[in-house]
């Protein structure tokens, strides 16, 4: 059930305003300090908040170039050329809150409300699936009747939906925060991650954006929230923020405590980060102070990723193709792709190059098609996966083992990163995109060292290719 009543108290409230504040108002670091945090970072250790803050306050051009390059490098080491792709499907815009940046808050007269039926939310999935989807994050507004149990419901209705090759291999979820016995039936749904964003750690900010009266004016309500997956055995969550709310350096202070407490707490953190821009939105407020720059969109990103060297980073389809390009160097692990944020939009719209405002939750930037993005993703050297294989051999939470052991990602993660694409460029790929697809996986095989695992992946190749196999995994 959501939360009917304000009953955060037990909650720990260890977001410490004034010292976020004070961290990021110092003057600005020596260029040792910085060199020094930037080294430490390279050899994969977490940073901590003060060290998190010099980054932060470094506004030299040429220690921000070396910030942008160790971010280059750190993504290059940690994760390889590996991109993880997915895709939103929104099943409901009813919304009892009023946050007074989203076209779906309550006093939006203009929002054409809708949730989807079991009919249309296998509708939107068969479109998905066609286009080669294998993960999904459904999305829901924050109402009584998307509760637990509908979520439950929603994620069970999504995996049995099988088309040709199709089907979905993940369904994580963005929606409200759960009690524990809401987050219990969502686990057993069999959910991937359970993504839910902070929006702005700063209170003030808080209860200016989240109206008091609404169940998402209970800041510690929702920044419990998380606490409470991880007590109810959902070991798999996303954090974010929504930049453009308030100053983005204390944003990226509360997101780096944020991850920290739950590592301490729970002994593991956050599976991935987002971090959304504010975009314009039909119905919302318009005078931001905050909003974010470009240059200062790819500081925050680098130094998110020199923060957190083991966790996912998000990079949504809000932001333009041309700076998604750019930006996924720094560190990126995850991006959506042929999104469409209307309820309805994937058989609706379809890949049409145009939005509805009345019907969707904010402007998208990015609204190139699935087969666009692979190829260029491709053509730019990386490797596309849809692979899932971890979450399903259990591999999450803390038995997260990608980054832990040693040669993980060359003998798992690659291989099946390639497995997945070769079964996308069989079954739904255009002939451009094929091309590009078999020559990159000539390549990564090229770059496998060990002969046993480059025979295993040949042998998989040739029964996706010739014996119509599919979702095989190491
Ligand atoms: N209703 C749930 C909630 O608020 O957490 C989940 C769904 S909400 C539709 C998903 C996210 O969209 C929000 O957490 C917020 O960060 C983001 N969002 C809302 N309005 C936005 C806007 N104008 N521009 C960019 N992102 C926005
Ligand atoms: Fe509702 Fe979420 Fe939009 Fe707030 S951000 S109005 S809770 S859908």
């Amino acid at each position: 059930m959501i939360k009917q009543d304000k009953l955060s108290d037990n909650a720990l409230d260890f977001i410490d305003d004034h010292k976020l504040t004070a961290l990021i108002e110092r003057p600005e670091p020596e260029a040792a300090q910085v060199k020094e945090i930037i080294a430490k970072s390279l050899s994969k250790t977490p940073l901590q908040l003060d060290e998190t803050a010099v980054l932060l306050r470094t506004t030299r051009p040429e220690l921000v170039e070396e910030i942008f390059e160790a971010a280059r490098k750190l993504k290059r080491d940690v994760y390889g050329n590996r991109i993880v792709l997915f895709a939103p499907l929104y099943i409901g815009n009813y919304c009892v809150n009023d946050c007074r940046y989203c076209s779906f808050r309550r006093s939006n007269k203009e929002a054409v409300r809708r949730t989807l039926s079991p009919q249309e939310i296998v509708q939107q999935v068969e479109a998905l699936e066609d286009k080669g989807h294998k993960r999904l994050i459904l999305v829901f507004g924050e109402h009584p009747h998307y509760n637990a149990e509908f979520i439950a419901e929603t994620v069970g209705t999504v995996y049995k939906v099988k088309k040709g090759h199709g089907e979905i291999r993940r369904v994580n979820i963005n929606a409200a925060p759960l009690d524990h016995e809401g987050f219990k039936i969502v686990k057993e749904a069999g959910i991937g991650t359970y993504q839910i964003f902070m929006e702005t750690y700063h209170h003030e900010t808080y209860q200016q954006v989240h109206p008091q009266n609404t169940l998402k004016g209970d800041y510690l309500w929702r920044l419990d929230a998380l606490n409470r997956a991880f007590e109810s055995g959902c070991d798999d969550v996303g954090i974010g923020a929504l930049f453009g709310l308030y100053d983005w350096r204390f944003e990226v202070l509360g997101l780096v405590a944020h991850s920290l407490f739950l590592q301490e707490h729970y002994g593991v953190g956050p599976h991935t980060i987002s971090f959304p821009r504010l975009q314009p939105a039909l119905g919302a407020e318009t005078q931001y102070p905050y909003l974010v720059n470009d240059y200062d969109f790819k500081r925050l990103v680098a130094i998110l990723r020199l923060s957190v060297p083991y966790t996912g980073m998000i990079l949504t389809a809000r932001e333009s193709a041309e700076l998604r390009r750019e930006i996924l160097a720094f560190g990126v692990s995850q991006i959506d792709a042929g999104s469409r944020i209307e309820i309805g939009g994937y058989t609706e719209i379809g890949d049409a190059q145009v939005q509805i405002l009345e019907k969707e939750q904010f402007q998208l930037g990015d609204l190139r098609s699935l087969d666009e993005v692979m190829r260029q993703l491709l053509e730019d050297d990386y490797l596309p996966s849809f692979c899932t294989s971890c979450y399903r051999l259990g591999r999450t939470g803390e038995h997260f083992m990608e980054y832990a052991i040693p040669g993980f990602i060359q003998n798992f993660c690659t291989p099946n990163g390639i497995l997945t694409l070769a079964e996308y460029l069989e079954d739904y790929a255009s002939p451009e995109t094929q091309s590009a697809g078999k020559a990159l996986i000539e390549r990564e095989l090229r770059k496998i060292n060990n002969k046993r695992i480059i025979e295993t992946v040949k042998k998989r190749l040739a029964q996706i290719q010739n014996e119509n196999k599919r979702d095989l995994y190491l």
